[in-house]
């Protein structure tokens, strides 16, 4: 449905229940929301790479991998909102402990009109967070890897010594973090002239900065290769 207005955000709803997840895509339509529903735990995080939605639904109990598995997994992705679904009240502290750490929950039966209410807040919260200037203090996932203006890198407060190069390189790629980028887009945002270069430029420089990172503390595989595209950087 459109509304001809921007979406408020995009949402991907993981829900086995066909007709909860009809009931609550129409909901998220109606506030204004574009969402993509699946139904089982293993298509969670393949949707979730493929969707880049703002916001993540989860359902507690599902086939495949249940929700506790998904957010776990998500918030080492990165800093992705996530609203549990449960019937289960006791599961609650644990949920939106640190060792699960959902954002929010709504508890089974629902009011579909209540958890687009409690999606909207979420989402200008974490916006909100978002949008702080970056002197304030950062969270502790950011802090794994600052970047800052200057051209100093450092993982945990350990510095990186890195060539303007590369320094260049890991800016653009953790300026987006969850971003794919062709080599040839990383050709153009790091070199002025990129007549000098070739795409397997770019490889090596990557494969020096994973070694960089790593040695000072943090992980190679915080930049992904992404067969037949190129690179993202995931913390
Ligand atoms: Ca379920």
């Amino acid at each position: 449905m459109s509304t001809g207005l921007p979406a408020q955000g995009h949402v991907l709803v993981v829900e086995d229940e066909p007709r909860l997840a009809a009931v609550l895509g129409d909901y998220l339509a109606a506030a204004g929301y574009t969402h993509h529903w699946v139904a089982d735990g293993n298509a969670a995080l393949p949707a979730f790479h493929a969707q880049r939605p703002d916001l993540v639904l989860l359902d507690l109990m599902l086939p495949g991998r249940d929700g506790v598995e998904i957010c776990r997994d998500l918030r080492r992705l990165g800093a992705v909102p996530v609203i549990m679904v449960t019937a289960r009240v006791e599961e609650v502290d644990r949920l939106l402990g640190l060792e699960i750490g959902a954002d929010d929950y709504v508890c089974k039966p629902f009011s579909p009109r209540e958890v687009v209410a409690r999606v909207g807040a979420v989402l200008r919260r974490h916006r909100a967070a978002n949008a702080r200037p970056s002197a304030a203090p950062l969270p502790a996932q950011a802090a794994l890897l600052v970047v800052d203006a200057t051209g100093r890198a450092s993982v945990r407060g350990r510095e990186l010594d890195l060539t303007p190069v590369e320094f260049r390189l890991l800016a653009v790629l953790h300026g987006a973090l969850g971003r794919a980028f062709s080599r040839d887009q990383l050709l153009g945002r790091i070199y002025d002239d990129r007549r000098v270069v070739t795409d397997r430029t770019i490889d090596s420089h990557i494969k020096n900065l994973r070694r960089k990172l790593a040695e000072a503390g943090g992980s190679e595989d915080w930049i992904k290769s992404i067969y037949s595209v190129g690179y993202r950087m995931e913390l």
